[in-house]
This record gives C-alpha cells, structure tokens and sequence, in this order.
C-alpha cells in the first residue's frame, strides 16, 4: 500500500495523527539482526510506515534492498525505502526498484543523495542522473503509478544554498522552494523534512510552499536529541539553526548523557505538540536505530499506549525542568 494513501485515509477519516520512524542499515551482522528485534518491538505500536536509508554513496545498496525486503514481508510494517543517484548508473536504479517492486514494497525516498566520502560536490555518475528531480521523473516514467513517490524537502533551505552561520539568502530559498515545487509536479506524492529545531521557522516553511502551490502532505523530520556531540555533529552537517534557548538549555547538561536525552525527549514532545496544534497530523521520527527517545516522544503526545512500553524510558523527569 503506499503511504500516502494511508496519510490520505485518516486526514478524511477520523483526523487521527499517524507517525513513522526511520532506520539506517547497521554496520555487522549481529547490529542487523538487534536491529529488527528494535524494529519489531516499534511496529508494535503501529507507524503507519517505516523507512530505511540508502547509504551514502549507494554504500549499503545490498543490505539497503535486503532490509526493506525484510521490513515489508517479515516485519509487516509498510516499507519505504530510500533511494539516491550517488554512483548509481540507470541499471542499477532500476534494479533496486525492480527489485522492491518484486517484493511488494510501494514506496521509495527519491533522493539526489550527497557525495561519497572525502568528496566535497556530488558529481552526475555516467548514465546516472544530477538530482533527485530527474530521479522521481525516470520513476514515474517507467513505473507509472505503482510506487509512492517522496521527496526531501529543506525548511532552511538545502545545505548546498548555505554560505557561513547567516542561512539561506532569500532568494537561496526562493529558488530551493521553486525546486521543490518541481519535485513535487513531476509526481512526488510526499514531503519529509529534513531536521530542524526552529519549530517557527517549520512552520514558515509550510506555508511558503503552500503559497507557491505545493498542496501534498508536508511531513516534519523529528530528531530526538540523545547526546550532545551528536547533536552538534548532525547539526553541523546538515548546518541546521540552533535556537538560542535550545543551547542556553543543553549547555549546563552536556556532560550528563541521561539528563540530554530527557531534555531530548522533552523537546521532541514540546516541538511535536506545536506542530500537532497547527493541524499537521503526521510525524516522522529520525530514531537513529534507537527506541527509547522516539516512543517516550510518542507516549507523551498519547499516541502510544503507556501499558505497552518498557518502563525504562527518558520520559520521566518532571517537564518543568526544562525551560524551552
Ligand atoms: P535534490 O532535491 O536533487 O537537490 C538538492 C538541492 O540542490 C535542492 O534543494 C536545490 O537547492 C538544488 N538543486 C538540485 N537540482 C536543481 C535544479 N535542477 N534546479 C535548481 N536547484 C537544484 N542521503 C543519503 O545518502 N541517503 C539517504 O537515505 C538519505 N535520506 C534522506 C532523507 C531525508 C528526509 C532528507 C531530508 C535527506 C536525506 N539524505 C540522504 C540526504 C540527501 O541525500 C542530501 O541532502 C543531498 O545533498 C540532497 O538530496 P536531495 O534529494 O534533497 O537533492
């Protein structure tokens, strides 16, 4: 079943909010099979999909193609598989699709991806294609219908349009807005969002397009904050703003892992509820192969039942610890 028809049914339906974790391919044998024990014990609560990345540079393509194989026909959770043109000639794209069609999977991330390690640019791969707009149109040309199609989308602007610590220009983001439009008309069904912590700035994004005429559902990108290096090393790469409150709050806690983790989850609920109250009722959350932060996020918006989660999660501190 694809995605978006699931997104679709309960906006029409009931109104309920539904939500989706990603995962990326573990580096050992023994990480994958930990792997889809976490996955199983997540599916419990019922996403309405679950995705699974595409290595940088097509790194992971075998195992990549295997999980979400394993994701959709053993898990049983609908499978979104993400899918970049990083060294990947047309034959090899369509083996991937082909090979997930055959599978029973409908849906795939079309993605430009980003350069393969100790390369700065990404570079159009012989017989490959530049970006992700040509990706989504080779898909629907040759698959037609079958597949939903998703793309990424930048509430800051893509990091390419980025010069030093200022964001995007104006008009960087008028003309990233403008790609993504054309993403979105050559048969891309749904937005998700890269990362942010400027839940205003999410918002702005949201109705910047919906002026320019992007109507499909815009999926916000929710990434707990489990450690503090990570955050700033995720951070940095993706050059996403850091509200100042978020860093006068993380800066007394940073050598403590437990008491940023729940700030983590405090933040996450606060930012999802924000979100929830301006009527956009799907979230996606970036769980880095963890459980923890995602489902106490979950639990504490009520969308999973507490009888249901192990006892040991972040969530407990008192949320007038915090200030946001
Ligand atoms: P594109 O949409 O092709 O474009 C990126 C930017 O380049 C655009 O925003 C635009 O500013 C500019 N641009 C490109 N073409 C044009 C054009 N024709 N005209 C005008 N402007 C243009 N990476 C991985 O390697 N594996 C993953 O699994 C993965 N998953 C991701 C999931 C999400 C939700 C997100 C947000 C990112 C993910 N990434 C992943 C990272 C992504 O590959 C990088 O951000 C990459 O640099 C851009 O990919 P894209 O599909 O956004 O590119």
């Amino acid at each position: 079943m694809k995605v978006i028809d699931t997104i679709r049914a309960a906006a029409e339906g009931d109104g309920r909010t539904v939500f989706s974790f990603e995962f990326f391919p573990p580096k050992t044998e023994e990480g994958v099979e930990n792997l889809f024990e976490r996955m199983d014990r997540m599916v419990a609560h019922n996403p309405a999909f679950c995705d699974i990345t595409w290595g940088a540079g097509g790194s992971t393509a075998d195992l990549t193609l295997d999980i979400a194989n394993r994701m959709q026909n053993m898990i049983c959770v609908e499978t979104m598989m993400h899918l970049t043109c990083t060294n990947m000639p047309v034959e090899k794209i369509d083996h991937a699709l082909d090979t997930i069609k055959a599978n029973g999977i409908q849906n795939v991330l079309a993605l430009r991806g980003d350069p393969p390690h100790g390369q700065d640019k990404f570079v159009q791969v012989a017989g490959g294609f530049a970006c992700a707009l040509d990706l989504v149109q080779h898909i629907r040309a040759k698959y037609g219908d079958y597949f939903g199609i998703t793309v990424a989308g930048y509430p800051e602007a893509h990091p390419d349009m980025i010069q030093g610590d200022g964001g995007a220009t104006l008009d960087a983001y008028d003309s990233d807005l403008a790609y993504l439009k054309r993403k979105v008309d050559a048969g891309a069904d749904l937005i998700i969002t890269q990362l942010f912590y400027d839940t205003d700035n999410f918002l702005k994004f949201v109705n910047d397009c919906r002026q320019i005429g992007i109507n499909c559902p815009i999926v916000p990108g929710i990434m707990p904050i489990n450690n503090y290096k990570g955050f700033l090393r995720m951070t940095g790469f993706c050059k996403t703003k850091i509200p100042s409150e978020i860093t006068a709050a993380l800066e007394p806690i940073k050598d403590n892992e437990e008491a940023v983790r729940a700030y983590g989850v405090h933040l996450g609920t606060e930012t999802c509820r924000k979100i929830l109250a301006h009527g956009i009722k799907t979230l996606h959350l970036y769980t880095l192969n963890m459980e923890k932060s995602a489902l106490a996020i979950l639990m504490n918006l009520g969308l999973i039942e507490e009888s249901k989660v192990s006892r040991s999660l972040p969530w407990r501190r008192p949320a007038n610890v915090f200030r946001v």
